[in-house]
């Protein structure tokens, strides 16, 4: 049987891509959110000139050191992101001197007029649903709202074995919508109770194809380079190669890349709710392990810590967020 021995990523070279989560609150209580979020400990940081200043000394860097001129930053969670009191300013700074594209990842419960408020500088939303918590009238009519704008928005239909009927409620709710966004529906197979075994066949069947919905062929045409819906070229030890779709690794249980070479301090990172800095998967990348972007010293101590942008050896038996899957790496 073939045996796959490398990862490359899609993404052009000069991207770098930051997740982002600035608050470790939220107003859901999914029973499969990731462990350590939600802890409700650093709440959110309110020296937010301080954090813009920081982010902009990292952004620099990287793009002395790595040719990195574009910047994807994804406002994301565990924590809900419109929590933070700071999101409409941090969007509006951080844009100023960088090449920067902001994504935001909510679970759509705030209210729209709060989206007309507070999101003008967002351009990019995925608004992802949850079975327990969701109230699928506001969530569909943000989405509608946000379509209307012009902006580009999608759905995250996250679908639980345990609760399968109900999500797929949610997805015949999302499918008479006024406006055709994009659907997407995601498997839970990293939580209590939960991996890709308490699938039942039909249910794996169903994420054979995870797009649900795709709006018409002029929005194909006028996104073709964001969809970049393969992620990542799987190559194999008898020289085939194959383009991997999002969950590629995960629905095929290839995702186990422990001593792998991985190019994930140099491709993906995140910062996480006490300001880390680590790679997209939290592995550590600086020799400094305790270096916080939302410290006031961080930009003394930056300057003495010596990033590590080689790539690191995988300690991990599992890589279980979709977007690390995809990260280069190779077998060594
Ligand atoms: S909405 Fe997201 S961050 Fe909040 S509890 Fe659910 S999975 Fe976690
Ligand atoms: S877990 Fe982290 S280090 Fe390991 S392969 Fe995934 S992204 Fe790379």
């Amino acid at each position: 049987m073939k045996q796959l021995t490398r990862v490359v990523s899609t993404t052009p070279r000069n991207i770098l891509d930051i997740r982002f989560w600035p608050t470790d609150i939220c107003n859901f209580n999914c029973e499969y959110c990731f462990p350590g979020s939600v802890l409700n400990i650093n709440k959110f940081p309110k020296n937010i000139e301080t954090v813009i200043k920081n982010f902009r000394i990292l952004l620099d860097e990287y793009q002395k050191s790595h040719n990195k001129d574009f910047f994807r930053i994804d406002i994301a969670g565990g924590g809900e992101p419109t929590l933070w009191p700071y999101l409409n300013d941090f969007c509006i700074e951080i844009k100023k001197f960088h090449n920067v594209a902001i994504k935001l990842t909510t679970n759509g419960s705030r209210k729209t007029e709060w989206f007309e408020k507070n999101t003008k500088h967002i351009d990019k939303f995925s608004l992802s649903c949850h079975y327990k918590e969701v109230d699928i009238s506001r969530y569909i009519q943000n989405c509608d709202y946000l379509w209307e704008r012009g902006s580009r928005v999608g759905a995250l239909l996250v679908m639980d074995a345990q609760h399968w009927d109900q999500c797929l409620k949610l997805l015949d709710e999302m499918l008479r919508s006024k406006h055709s966004w994009p659907i997407q529906a995601k498997e839970v197979v990293d939580a209590p109770g939960l991996d890709f075994d308490s699938y039942t066949d039909k249910q794996k069947k169903f994420f054979t194809n995870p797009l649900k919905r795709i709006p018409d062929s002029k929005w194909i045409l006028d996104n073709l380079n964001e969809l970049n819906y393969y992620q990542s070229i799987a190559m194999f030890d008898n020289d085939e190669a194959e383009p991997a779709a999002p969950n590629h690794y995960i629905s095929k249980l290839g995702n186990n890349f422990k001593g792998w070479k991985c190019s994930v301090a140099i491709e993906n990172l995140v910062i996480s709710h006490d300001g880390k800095i680590t790679g997209s998967c939290q592995e550590e990348i600086f020799k400094d392990a305790n270096l916080s972007l939302f410290s006031e010293d961080f930009e003394e101590k930056f300057n003495r810590a010596k990033l590590d942008l080689q790539s690191i050896i995988c300690p991990r038996n599992c890589c279980s967020c979709q977007p690390d899957t995809h990260v280069s790496k190779q077998k060594i």
